[in-house]
This record gives structure tokens, sequence and C-alpha cells, in this order.
């Protein structure tokens, strides 16, 4: 085993668009759901990883006691050779924090910036504001904890094209060695859902979109970043995210905390959402796990292209016989010839993979990739 997701389901204000599993954190069990979380992770076979990611949620919203304990549990009990990320929110990003994160090994941090507007933060619902941006990253950078990510999304409501080039020119100042700059995507029980549903919110056409997309990719190549994925960027190519690689690239993973997934031997797992749940589950048992999903040979096909796709460097073509004992063409042969034919995909060098253009129509292309 290669990876590691743990889950913190805390956040100090849930954001309008957010549909991740996290409850507000005041009043909630959190010192109970540390230990259970400890628990959970002392049953995981495997701990000399390549990998750990601690996300959420937030996990930055622990306060330091409660960060401590899980710090220090991972560090005395699992090896990790190469990235250990934290995701952390701007203004909870506190020098203490920054040290302690820092002091017990951790390498990367995935800040959620999503954009330098205030007004746009005001409206995504985020604590935090500019200026929060700023002092997290000098404080990171003067301890010394300066391999950090910023995660920004475009096609926000009220959004103008003037804003992803202010982001851009906030980069070129930063510089930091990775970007994820996702689309904002409207998912149910949002409160952005129902502001849409009920007209209060206005979000802009897929041509708006697409527009928005080329420029993010262009801008961030115009000033040095490499893409590697659909929505990933980095300075450098040791800067690749190789926590996420894991799963674009569908190699298998550990889950642990609440509403947390797995892979682990061609099945997936799904650990039970609320916290309570979850609580209540790990006092009694080894493991949290609500569903099991065994991959039939269709969804591993069809998961292999989605994934290994949305990397630049796309799939490799060998891989699929040597994962699956069968040619990719021998599954997919009509449909990569409609892609190829319509410039969506290309095959380079022994991968196949999409094209420009393909990338911002890349839903499309993969829906083609489901077997009847
Ligand atoms: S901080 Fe992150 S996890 Fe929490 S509500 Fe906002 S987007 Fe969701």
């Amino acid at each position: 085993m290669d990876s590691l997701y743990i889950h913190i389901p805390f956040c100090n204000r849930i954001c309008a668009y957010c549909d991740f599993n996290k409850f507000l954190i005041k009043n909630q069990p959190v010192d109970e759901y540390v230990d259970m979380l400890i628990k959970e992770l002392s049953f995981l076979e495997d701990k000399n990883l390549k990998t750990i990611y601690v996300g959420g949620g937030t996990p930055t919203a622990l306060n330091m006691n409660q960060l401590e304990k899980l710090l220090k549990y991972i560090k005395e009990n699992f090896n990790v050779s190469d990235e250990y990320t934290f995701e952390a929110n701007p203004d909870e990003l506190t020098t203490e924090k920054i040290s302690l994160l820092k002091d017990y090994g951790v390498n990367r941090v995935s800040l959620g910036v999503q954009t330098f507007n205030n007004k746009l933060l005001e409206v995504l619902g985020r604590t935090h504001n500019f200026d929060d941006i700023y002092t997290s990253i000098n404080h990171m950078e003067k301890i010394g904890l300066d391999n950090y990510s910023i995660d920004l999304m475009y096609n926000l409501p009220g959004e103008e094209m003037s804003d992803i080039e202010d982001s851009l020119k906030n980069i070129q100042i930063l510089k930091p060695k990775h970007i994820s700059w996702y689309s904002l995507i409207i998912e149910k029980h949002t409160i952005f859902y129902n502001k849409i549903k009920s007209g209060q919110l206005n979000i802009a056409s897929s041509e708006v979109e697409g527009e928005r997309y080329h420029r993010v990719m262009q801008g961030l190549k115009d000033i040095g970043y490499h893409q590697y994925e659909i929505s990933n960027f980095s300075s450098k190519p040791e800067f690749e995210s190789s926590h996420n690689k894991t799963y674009w690239k569908n190699n298998e993973y550990y889950g642990a905390g609440a509403g947390s997934h797995g892979y682990v031997n061609g099945q997936r797992y799904f650990n039970v959402k609320p916290v309570p749940h979850y609580i209540n589950r790990m006092k009694e048992d080894t493991n949290a796990v609500k569903d099991i999903h065994t991959l039939s040979k269709k969804e591993m096909y069809e998961e292999e292209m989605f994934l290994n796709l949305r990397l630049n460097k796309g799939l490799r073509i060998n891989q699929f016989k040597e994962k699956y004992g069968v040619s990719l063409f021998d599954i997919y042969q009509n449909v990569i010839d409609k892609h190829v034919t319509s410039n969506n995909l290309e095959i380079r060098n022994g991968y196949l993979r999409l094209t420009e253009q393909g990338k911002v129509v890349g839903n499309d292309v993969f829906i083609d990739f489901l077997i009847d």
C-alpha cells in the first residue's frame, strides 16, 4: 500500500458550495473523534507508506492538543517516505500550528485559498480574506514549511475574467510550488444549489466556463507552471502531488475517518459518515466500514480510463494489458477512433491522452468510456 487519506470532518463555518462530509466544529465531540481515528489507524496493516494526506473538513480546525495527539501518533507509528500533506485554511494556520506540523514531519500544505477577491470569498462563505492568505504564506515561509499548494476555484458566481487575471498576478508574486485550480461544481444539498434553483444566484454558461478554463491553463503556462492533470499544475515536476497521483493512476489506498473512502484488494470501501455513528462504531470495532463494493471487470476498465486520462501524460497503453490481461483496443477501439478523429484524444509515445481540446470537453470523452 502506498497511500493513506485521513479525514477530519470539522469546519469553523460551512461554505455555501460545499458537499463534503463536514460538520460545524462547535459542540462536536472532537477529542473523542481523534481518539477513535487513532484507533482506526492502529488497525491498518501496512504502516510503511509513500504518502499521507490529511484533509477534510479542515484539519487545522483542530486545537493544538488534538492536532498534536494525531501528529504524534502518525509520527510514532507510520513511515512516510515521500509526501505528507495537511490541508489548511489561511485564517487558521497560526505560527504555532505551522511549527507543530513541521516538527512532526508534515512536508506539504494544501492551502484553501479559492480566490484572492474578498467579495467572492464572502459569497463563498469562507472565513478568510486576502490578507490572511499572504499572512499564512509568509509564516509558512519563515518557519520553513514552504512546500505549499494553493487551491483555487474558477467559474464562481459573480466572477469576472479580471478575477482570474488577479489570481494569476498573485501567483506570480507568491510563487507557490503547486496549484490546484478547479471549476466550481454546483452540488445538490448546498446553499448555492438552492439559490440557483430559486433564481437568487447565476452561474456562467458552459461556453464562458470553457473560456475561463482556457485562460487558467494558458495563464499558468505563461508564468512557468506545468500542467500535469486537468486541474493541477506545478512549478517543477518534483512538486506534482504524489498522493493525488495515487488516485489518478488508479492505485490502491487506505481511507480513515468518518465518510472516507479506501481502495484495497480490488474493493472500494466507504466509512460511516456521521461523527456519532463513526465514534460508536469505532468504540466496538476495528474499522468503520459501512459498504464494500467489489469492482467488476467492467468497472475496473472504466475507472482505469477516467482516472488515467485526467493526467496530462495519459494512460500507458501497455499498462492496461499488464493490469487486466486484455488489450485496451479490444475493449475501446471504437471510442478511441471516434475521439482521435475528433481531436479529443491522441496517441503519443505509447500513451493515450487528452488533447488540449479534449481537456475542455473531458467529461464528454469520459462518458464514452462507460461500457453498456
Ligand atoms: S472549509 Fe472546506 S470542507 Fe469546510 S465547509 Fe468550507 S469547503 Fe467545505
